[in-house]
């Protein structure tokens, strides 16, 4: 008997300079930013910034402004949430700040895309929110910019639809900043060359539809621009 042999495509991101990142896993951290943990409801000084994860493969990169985003199915409520994306080189289980520092290899900009609606559903009835956070594509994401041991702690991000303004914050708002994030996530996982973590969003979340243009941005890091495609 002949064993049928598989070749699955790995998610993987383009790096400004050229070369791939393969994406091993993504983290995501909820409220990060004391803004937007109050307009979800939430009070930051009783809650810490919490954690969930998208599948390697909500990764999508668009290659120019065009890019037609896939909206997704089941939903009627789409958020952007812009983020800082943080793409590690080495990691390890229980971080000291300075080794999660090291572990940096670069940086992107990322929209953490949530299907609101289901989420809410989620939310009320105590289930997880797998299928708000993880679907396809749920990761726009633009290409990597490496700076290897380089902690970012401050720095414009910013969202914009059809050109108004939606979103905009400063790194140096984050609850935990990154090198904390990378630090506290390493309490719960061994984190490992290839992670993303997507560090939570400034305030100013809403929906996004179809034939809109996305621009997306974080200072010293760089940009993503898209458009909203059509459902199915
Ligand atoms: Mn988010």
């Amino acid at each position: 008997m002949s064993r049928e042999e598989f070749v699955i495509p790995a998610p993987a991101l383009p790096v400004g300079c050229g070369g791939l990142f393969p994406v091993r896993r993504i983290f995501c951290v909820g409220r990060n930013y004391a803004e937007h943990a109050r307009e979800m409801g939430g009070d930051p000084s009783r809650e810490p910034p919490f954690f969930f994860m998208k599948p390697a493969d909500a990764v999508w990169c668009p290659q120019h402004a065009e890019a037609r985003w896939p909206y997704p199915p089941a939903t009627h409520e789409v958020h952007h949430e812009v983020e800082l994306v943080v793409a590690l080189r080495g990691g390890g289980l229980e971080l000291s700040v300075q080794e999660a520092a090291e572990a940096i290899y670069g940086y992107a900009v990322g929209l953490d895309m949530t299907r609101r609606d289901l989420q809410a559903e989620a939310k009320a009835k105590g289930r997880p929110w797998d299928v708000a956070k993880g679907f396809d594509a749920s990761l726009p994401v633009s290409t990597l910019l490496p700076k290897p041991g380089e902690a970012l702690h401050g720095g414009e991000i910013g969202l914009e639809i059809d050109g108004a303004l939606r979103q905009r914050g400063d790194l140096a708002q984050m609850i935990y900043d990154v090198p904390a994030v990378i630090a506290e996530i390493s309490r719960y996982w061994r984190l490992a060359a290839g992670d993303l973590i997507l560090t939570g969003t400034p305030a100013g979340v809403g929906p996004v539809r179809p034939g809109e243009r996305v621009r997306a941005w974080v200072e010293g890091v760089g940009e993503l621009a898209f458009v909203v495609g059509e459902g199915d």
